[in-house]
């Protein structure tokens, strides 16, 4: 199974916007851009949400039957692990191999030494075409690479087997993340990272690293553009080399975990893939979700009125929301307004608060967040919410579609 050569993840908690969703895809590609949609969902949110895995596939095979959708579609079964992967296999055609927990794990002397061997002809200056500086390889490097990713790479391979004995070689897409870390992997690492996978017979065609900066929940990339298009653009080149070398799947690519809206490293990004001509997967998830409440909001009413209390019960529920997330959010509790404050907003007021517009004079990335991990609130309004999901359907898919056309899509291919 093939995956084509840009692709965009698209999460929905709720499960009730799939076909928004699809008609923001379809628009890029009427616009000329062959993008491909990816439905994305992690046991994590499934748990808060109480959804399976089986209603991802429901919702993303009707939008594909509604909209006459006749090109490639996924279903992501994201940040899965040994223990959690089970429920999705039947659903999923795409499986994010998460392996973040396992780096640093201990490893056998005889592994360490039977990688270092096998890497003898990368030390002293590894030259990476397109690169300019050769990075220089020694066994203090190599082993410390080993000792990080080893185990990591192994439960990769764990994983991928469990995977082809359920569903067969050939029959998903195979992503690698190791993404939700503290430090970022450098490029040298990811070289490495697939000589393991691949040595393990592994065939990723995704890899989804920690990159320098912080991709917190919802709200822009914080960190420095510079250095980021410099190590963004080098494991490009990484990927392109480790291709040939180690004979890893040719459609292999970077996936970036977005967090939802990284909107300053898009335009960084669609230079560098267009410049060397290669493929990307970007994720997004929570983003769909904040459009949901910015749609109710400017419905008005009772829709009004839910939004209010999803802040209102975020607000008194922040530590305990914001708990799971802690790593990829930065709230300034000052910067909160107060229930009583907000209750006094318009509809209008509330969705422009709430929506990613950088430099829009009422945007509050503070706001935004607390409301992006508050969407267990959502989940335990249950029917009502989804009722009035339904009622507002069409401002609220309206809503969702332009979030992800106009704010992702067009920043993303220049369109
Ligand atoms: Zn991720």
């Amino acid at each position: 199974m093939e995956l084509s050569k840009y692709s965009f993840g698209v999460g929905d908690r709720f499960s009730h916007q799939g076909e928004a969703q699809l008609r923001a895809i379809l628009k890029a590609n009427q616009a000329g851009v062959d993008v491909s949609p990816v439905w994305n969902k992690s046991n994590r949110e499934h748990g808060i949400v109480k959804t399976k895995p089986a209603d991802v596939r429901a919702e993303a095979d009707a939008a594909v039957k509604a909209l006459g959708w006749d090109k490639p579609y996924f279903v992501d079964a994201d940040h899965i692990n040994l223990t959690t992967v089970a429920p999705f296999v039947e659903a999923s055609d795409f499986f994010t191999l998460d392996v973040a927990a396992f780096i640093g794990n201990e490893s056998s002397k005889e592994a360490i030494e039977r990688f270092l061997t096998s890497c003898e002809k990368y030390k002293g200056g590894l030259q990476i075409p397109g690169i300019a500086e050769p990075i220089q390889v020694n066994d203090e490097l190599l082993i410390a690479i080993a000792v990080k990713f080893l185990a990591a790479t192994e439960q990769a391979a764990s994983i991928y087997q469990y995977l082809v004995e359920k569903k067969g070689k050939g029959n998903f897409i195979t992503e690698v993340s190791m993404d939700e870390v503290e430090s970022p992997q450098t490029p040298v690492d990811l070289f490495f990272i697939l000589k393991m996978l691949a040595d393990k017979g592994v065939p990723a065609q995704t890899i989804a690293p920690k990159f320098t900066g912080r991709f917190n929940k919802g709200v822009d990339y914080v960190g420095d553009l510079k250095q980021f298009a410099k190590e963004f653009e080098e494991d490009v080149l990484v990927i392109d080399y480790a291709v040939k070398e180690f004979g890893l799947p040719a459609d292999l690519k970077l996936s970036v975990h977005s967090g939802s809206d990284k909107f300053s490293i898009y335009p960084i990004m669609a230079d560098i893939i267009k410049k060397h001509d290669k493929g990307l997967h970007v994720k997004t998830a929570g983003t769909t979700w904040l459009e949901e409440v910015i749609g109710l909001a400017m419905a008005g009413g009772e829709a009004l009125e839910a939004a209010k209390e999803v802040y209102a019960s975020a607000l008194s529920r922040k530590d305990e929301l914001c708990g799971p997330y802690a790593d990829v959010i930065d709230i300034d509790d000052a910067l909160l307004p107060s229930a009583e404050e907000v209750n006094g907003w318009s509809g209008e007021q509330f969705a422009n608060t709430l929506r990613h517009i950088p430099g829009h004079a009422d945007y509050n990335p503070s706001f935004r967040q607390l409301v992006h991990v508050g969407y267990k609130v959502a989940a335990e309004m249950g029917e009502r919410y989804y009722s009035l999901l339904e009622k507002n359907a069409d401002v609220v898919g309206a809503c969702v579609e332009e979030n992800i056309y106009e704010r992702h899509l067009k920043r993303l291919f220049n369109l």
